[in-house]
């Protein structure tokens, strides 16, 4: 009788919510500890032609490499900081880190003049105020060739179809950025976006290349992406590719780039370096 009457009034000290603030706020100065001690490392995954398996460029992904619990993925920390607004000084740490490294491969590698980095760009950094003019800054400091750089956004930004999206789209691709539209296909936007807004590139989501050759439909649906990227004068890249009949069907359907693990997982910038001394071997 106790338990049934508690529920219905309002407790003023409820000891498992109060476990949970304690532990959001735990995590979270965690997180700005890791920031500040340098415990962030970004990976790259290549991204490759789909008829020669030739590097293009590579998606920069960030990771945290913790003390004790070693490295940990950006699904268990990026909710997390897009919460708190973390993200703005992650991903303008992220972003810099990128540019660096690229900068640093080309002045090694003649072969990194041709490829470009992708940078992942949430939505709570694109609300934030100075976004554009950072960029400028990172670009400008750095020194790299704007046109290597590939911002990734997602549909559900596109969808807070405002003045303002298409005022701050205007200015990123304004400083030489290419733009694209990462897991596309997930979101429940219109199609009419695509023609408003700058973007240069399609990001065929996983999920549908995951089916292509066993669900009714995903093929379909991979296709319609490609057909609508070509008419659009898009670019389309396949996230996800893990087997060889993934990728030969993805050929079929005029698919011109991808990325998974049938051609390399995420890996630190040493890796990324093997492949370009052009010694490396390809994957087939
Ligand atoms: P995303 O941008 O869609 O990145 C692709 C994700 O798919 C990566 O997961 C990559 O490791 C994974 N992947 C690539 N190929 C395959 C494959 O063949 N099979 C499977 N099963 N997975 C594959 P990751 O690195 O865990 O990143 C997850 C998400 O976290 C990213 O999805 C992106 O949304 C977010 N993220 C990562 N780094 C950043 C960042 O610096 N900033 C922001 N805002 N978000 C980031
Ligand atoms: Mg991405
Ligand atoms: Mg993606
Ligand atoms: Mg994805």
């Amino acid at each position: 009788a106790a338990k049934g009457a508690g529920r219905d009034r309002y407790a003023l000290f409820d000891p498992a919510m109060y476990a949970d603030i304690m532990r959001e706020a735990e995590d979270r100065a965690e997180l700005e500890g890791a920031l500040a001690g340098q415990e962030f490392v970004v990976h790259y995954q290549p991204i490759v032609d789909l008829p020669t398996s030739r590097l293009i460029g590579v998606e920069a992904l960030v990771r945290w490499q913790h003390p004790e619990r070693g490295l940990i993925g950006p699904n268990t920390f990026i909710p997390l900081a897009e919460s708190t607004g973390l993200i703005v000084p992650l991903g303008r740490w992220v972003l810099r880190q990128a540019c660096e490294q690229l900068a640093a491969w080309c002045a090694e590698f003649p072969l990194a003049r041709g490829i470009r980095v992708n940078v992942n760009l949430s939505a709570r950094q694109f609300q934030h105020e100075g976004l554009v003019e950072e960029i400028a800054g990172i670009l400008a400091g750095t020194g790299v060739n704007p046109h290597q750089i590939v911002l990734e956004i997602t549909e559900s930004l596109l969808m807070q179809d405002t003045d303002s999206t298409i005022d701050t789209l205007g200015r990123l691709k304004a400083l030489g950025v290419r733009l694209a539209i990462d897991d596309f296909g997930t979101g429940y936007s219109s199609l009419s976006y695509l023609k408003r807004f700058p973007v240069d590139i399609l990001k065929i989501d996983r999920s549908f290349v995951d089916g292509i050759d066993t669900v009714d439909g995903d093929a379909t649906l991979a296709e319609a992406v490609v057909q609508l990227g070509r008419a659009l004068q898009l670019q389309t890249v396949a996230e996800g590719i893990e087997t060889a009949e993934q990728w030969s069907t993805l050929q079929d359907l005029g698919c011109e780039f991808g990325q998974g693990y049938l051609f390399a997982r995420p890996g630190a910038a040493a890796e990324i370096a093997t492949i370009l001394t052009g010694t490396a071997a390809d994957p087939d």
